[in-house]
C-alpha cells in the first residue's frame, strides 16, 4: 500500500509551496488507494508554535484535505529517537564526538586558511581513549567516505552524490541529546510506513544524509519525488510579494478551495493540455512520474481564471453559503437565484461577488455626481414618479414584472427606454453599471424600490 506524508515544520503559516506538496502527496495516496499521513516536525522548540500547527490544520480543513489516522508530532517522540541513537552507538555505527566549540572553530579557521573545504575531520571516529572532561559530546553517524550515494528520484532520475563531498559524519544528536533533522525524518518515515516521499526539491540535498541513516538502521529506502520549486514570472523563487502568502489569505481574498487546488495541481504537473480538474479527476489522473522537471511559474491570471470558472459553475445555493464569510447573507433570500445568476459571471473572486451583491442590496447613501448629471435631467423625476405609481398599483415579483411596468411608462409617456432605465439605475444604485435594472428591482423588492426612488428624488432635487 502506498503511504505518503506531509511533514511541515510549524514555524509559521502554511504557504502555497507547502500546500502543493501536501496536495500531490494526498492525490497520489488516494490514487493508489493508500494513505496520506501528517507529521508535524516540531522539534525546533524555539521556532515552532502550536498556533502554526493549528494554522496548518485549519488550512487543510478549508481545502478538504484530510490526513489519515493520527497526526504524528515529532516533539513527542524523543524516546523513540533515543532508542535508535543508542542502537547505532551499540553497533559501532555512530560515535560520541567530544570536540569542543573552540576546537571546531579552530579547525574551520585552519581549513579556511588552507583554502580547504570546511568540514569535520573525523578525529573521534575511532576514539577509544578517555574522554576530555567538561565536554558534553555530540553523536555523529559513521558515513561512507568514498564512493557515491545514489538518489533514485522519480522526477529527476538518478542523482549521484559523492560521499566524500557531503558526508562528514554528520551529527545525529546534539550535546543536549536532541536528535537532528535528517536523522528523525528517516526514522519517522520508516516507522510511519511511508514508502513514497513527495517533497520540494529544496530538500534534495538532505536526501543522501537520510539514505545514510536508512542504511545504518537497515531500513528500506522510500521512493523519492523531488518537486521543482515554484517561481514568479521573473524566474525567481516565489516570494511573499508574488503570492507565497498564508494559504488562508487565499480564502480571505475570495478564492474557492477548488480553484486553489486546481491551480496548485497544475503548477508542476500536467495531463495533456487539460486545465480544469475536479477533485475526483485530480485523484484519478495524478501520477508523480508526470511531475515536470523544471520549475513552474506562478501566474495570478490563471488563478483568477480558474476561480471565475468555479464561481460560474457553482450552484446558487452553494454560492450563497460561500458568501457568508464575506459578510453577505443571501441563504434565505427568495431572489438569490436571480441575483446570483446576474452577478456570478462578473466576479473573479467571492469577495468581488460579495461586493457586487452588497452594492445592490444596500440603499445608496450617496449618488455619484457624474451619474446624477447624466440621469436626473429633463423629466427624469416625473418618469420616476410615474414608475412609482405603477409599482404602487401592482404587485410585481419577477424581473419581467418590473420590466413590463417600465414598458407601460415608456409607452404612456412616449419616451425612449433610456429615459427610464438610467434614472432608475441611478436611483437604485447611486451610480451607473451593474446588472439589468429589472433584476435589481426584483431582488430588492417593491417596497425598497419605492423607497430608493423617493430618496433619490428628495436628495437630488
Ligand atoms: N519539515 C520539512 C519542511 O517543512 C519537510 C521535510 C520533508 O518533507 O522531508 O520543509
Amino acid at each position: 500500500m502506498v503511504v505518503t506524508r506531509f511533514a511541515p515544520s510549524p514555524t509559521g503559516y502554511l504557504h502555497i509551496g507547502g500546500l502543493r506538496t501536501a496536495l500531490l502527496s494526498y492525490l497520489w495516496a488516494k490514487n493508489r488507494g493508500g494513505k496520506f499521513v501528517l507529521r508535524i516536525e516540531d522539534t525546533d522548540k524555539a521556532r515552532n508554535s502550536e498556533e502554526a500547527t493549528q494554522a496548518i490544520l485549519k488550512a487543510f480543513e478549508w481545502l478538504g484535505l484530510e490526513a489519515d489516522g493520527e497526526i504524528t508530532y515529532q516533539s513527542q517522540r524523543d524516546e523513540i529517537y533515543a532508542k535508535y541513537i543508542k542502537q547505532l552507538l551499540d553497533e559501532g555505527k555512530a560515535y560520541k564526538c567530544y570536540m569542543s566549540k573552540e576546537e571546531l572553530t579552530q579547525l574551520r579557521e585552519t581549513q579556511m586558511a588552507a583554502k580547504e573545504r570546511t568540514m569535520y575531520d573525523g578525529r573521534y571516529h575511532d576514539f577509544t581513549g578517555t574522554p576530555p572532561e567538561g565536554v558534553a559530546p555530540v553523536i555523529r553517524i559513521k558515513s561512507p567516505k568514498t564512493g557515491e550515494i545514489l538518489v533514485h528520484d522519480g522526477v529527476k532520475g538518478t542523482i549521484s552524490f559523492q560521499a566524500e563531498d557531503i558526508l562528514d559524519d554528520f551529527v545525529i544528536a546534539r550535546a543536549d541529546g536532541a536528535p537532528t533533522y535528517n536523522f528523525v525524518v528517516a526514522i519517522d518515515d520508516h516507522l510511519m510506513g511511508i514508502n513514497e516521499v513527495i517533497r520540494g526539491d529544496d530538500h534534495l540535498s538532505n536526501t543522501p544524509k537520510q539514505i545514510v541513516v536508512y542504511e545504518a538502521l537497515g531500513f528500506d529506502i522510500p521512493a523519492f519525488y523531488h518537486v521543482p520549486m515554484i517561481h514568479n514570472s521573473n524566474g525567481k523563487k516565489l516570494s511573499k510579494r508574488d503570492g507565497a502568502t498564508d494559504v488562508m489569505d487565499y480564502k480571505e481574498m475570495g478564492y474557492t478551495p477548488q480553484a486553489l487546488l486546481n491551480f496548485l495541481v497544475r503548477l508542476g504537473w500536467s495531463h495533456g493540455d487539460q486545465e480544469i480538474f475536479s477533485f475526483e479527476e485530480m485523484i484519478e489522473l495524478f501520477n508523480p512520474k508526470d511531475i515536470n522537471k523544471s520549475a513552474s511559474i506562478y501566474n495570478t491570471e490563471k488563478l483568477d481564471w480558474l476561480n471565475s470558472h468555479y464561481i460560474k459553475n457553482t450552484s446558487n445555493a452553494e454560492l450563497a453559503e460561500l458568501l457568508t464569510p464575506y459578510g453577505v447573507v443571501l441563504t434565505s433570500h427568495d431572489k438569490k437565484e436571480i441575483l446570483l445568476d446576474a452577478l456570478k459571471e462578473r466576479a473573479k473572486t467571492l469577495k468581488e461577488l460579495a461586493a457586487l451583491v452588497t452594492e445592490i442590496v444596500t440603499t445608496p447613501s450617496e449618488y455619484e455626481a457624474k451619474a446624477v448629471k447624466k440621469a436626473f435631467k429633463d423629466a427624469a423625476f416625473e418618469v420616476l414618479e410615474a414608475y412609482s405609481e405603477k409599482l404602487k398599483a401592482n404587485e410585481p415579483h419577477l424581473p419581467t414584472d418590473y420590466h413590463a411596468l417600465m414598458e407601460e411608462v415608456v409607452s404612456e409617456m412616449e419616451i425612449g427606454f433610456g429615459k427610464i432605465g438610467m434614472p432608475l439605475r441611478v436611483a437604485l444604485l447611486g451610480k451607473m453599471g451593474g446588472p439589468n435594472i429589472d433584476v435589481i428591482m426584483a431582488v430588492v423588492g417593491k417596497e425598497e424600490t419605492l423607497l430608493r426612488i423617493a430618496k433619490a428624488i428628495e436628495k437630488n432635487s
